[in-house]
């Protein structure tokens, strides 16, 4: 596995992949886990060679978020990346990302407000304007995003289809489900900040999710099970529930109650001093 850390490196590097069939793009910030390379190892079945980058993006953090204490552990993702047979890893600094003089933004609307949206602001702003600048720098085929983040996966879907970029995007943009401990507790690099009682807790959130679409399956009103869903997580020791809301799968729409199209329930809730997301869909299948 070739690493680059420059944009020239990286263009000579992708140029010579693309000339022997497709390349999918795995954007990661690394401290890679079962779910990153879950994504990998579906890249690897779509496409001849598979790019990953590790850039823990500063313009997705808030002024107040974790972009100090967020994992970086390079050496140990090379590793786990070669194991997987993957051929480039691109992993530039901020300065290569964000030279001197950088000043562009890119907004996505509709989907990148409310949830995540509203209790991060700017940060899908952040995500929009790297993801941007990762598919022009390398110009994959396709790349492949995780489930975990569904409004972060729609923003995404929703920026390549205004931008124009990885064409056509229904193929190209790839969302592949979450991985799970056996608790059920979605994987995610800021686990690694759970103490182990708080690691024992936050597979309440999993649990109380999958009783809330039960309960709304059969008959209860959105607002109830909602309702009971926070109850249910401030009990097992969350400190706060950012939102729980069931919107629709695709727009992600506010829902009151179930219609036709496919439906979404989405949670981000805090124990101790992390925040926990989570999504599920509400249709059985
Ligand atoms: P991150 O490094 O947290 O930015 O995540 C990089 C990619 O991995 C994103 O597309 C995430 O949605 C995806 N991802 C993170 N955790 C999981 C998981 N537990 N299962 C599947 N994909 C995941």
């Amino acid at each position: 596995m070739q690493t680059v850390t420059q944009l020239d490196p990286l263009r000579r590097a992708v140029a010579m992949l693309k000339a022997d069939g497709p390349v999918a793009l795995v954007p990661t910030m690394g401290a890679l886990h079962e779910g990153h390379l879950a994504l990998v190892r579906e890249a690897a079945k779509r496409a001849a060679h598979v790019v990953v980058s590790i850039f823990v993006n500063p313009r997705q953090f808030g002024a107040n978020e974790d972009l100090g204490k967020y994992p970086r552990q390079l050496a140990a993702d090379t590793a786990l990346l070669a194991a997987e047979g993957v051929h480039l890893l691109w992993a530039p600094d901020a300065a290569a990302m964000y030279p001197p003089g950088y000043a562009t933004n890119v907004v996505v609307g509709g989907v990148s407000q409310g949830l995540c949206g509203a209790a991060r602001p700017g940060h899908f702003d952040g995500v929009a304007t790297v993801v941007c600048k990762l598919f022009n720098q390398v110009a994959p085929d396709l790349a492949l995003f995780g489930e975990k983040d569904w409004q972060q996966l729609a923003v995404i879907r929703r920026m390549a289809r205004d931008l124009d970029l990885l064409l056509p995007h229904a193929d190209a943009i790839i969302g592949v489900p979450t991985v799970r401990e056996a608790d059920g507790l979605a994987l995610s690099s800021r686990n690694a900040f759970l103490t182990p009682e708080q690691r024992q807790s936050a597979a309440a959130l999993p649990r109380s999710m999958a009783g809330a679409i039960a309960a709304i399956r059969s008959g209860a009103p959105i607002r109830a099970a909602m309702a009971a869903l926070t109850a249910a997580l401030e009990d097992a020791g969350f400190a706060s529930v950012d939102f729980a809301e069931v919107r629709d799968a695709g727009d992600l729409t506010p829902l009151a109650e179930l219609g036709p199209d496919p439906a979404r329930l989405l949670v981000a809730a805090r124990i101790g001093g992390t925040r926990l997301i989570d999504n599920m869909p509400l249709q059985a299948g």
